[in-house]
């Protein structure tokens, strides 16, 4: 009774004959025909948490440059001149903050979709 339970457990049919063979085999042992195995599982595309991972990566990173460039870290300096210092924090910064924004909102919505 028990192995009666085990050979319906793995076997399955084949594809081509319709006869059952054993789900361990690649090659139907009635029909000499391959026999693809089946992935059940639809885990193989991106699924957002590498998406969101960045995206909250860049946003911290362009929150860390926004801080020491604008001056906040006070003693701390960036060894940069000053006439390029203003260019970082209106343009790089609020740019790099956005697109990881845009990545994290982008690996949710992959997220949520799978
Ligand atoms: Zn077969």
């Amino acid at each position: 009774m028990s192995s009666f339970g085990k050979t319906t457990a793995d076997t399955r049919r084949c594809v081509f004959c319709g006869k059952y063979m054993a789900g361990h085999l690649t090659q139907c042992p009635f029909c000499r025909e391959a026999v693809p195995q089946v992935q059940l599982s639809r885990r193989e595309g991106p699924n957002g948490r590498q998406q969101i991972r960045h995206g909250l990566l860049y946003m911290l990173l362009g929150a860390v440059i926004h801080y020491f460039a604008g001056g906040y870290g006070n003693p701390i300096q960036v060894p940069l001149p000053a006439s390029v210092l203003p260019l970082i924090t209106q343009y790089l910064t609020p740019l790099l903050f956005l697109g990881g924004l845009g990545l994290t909102l982008y690996g949710l919505f992959l997220k949520f979709r799978s």
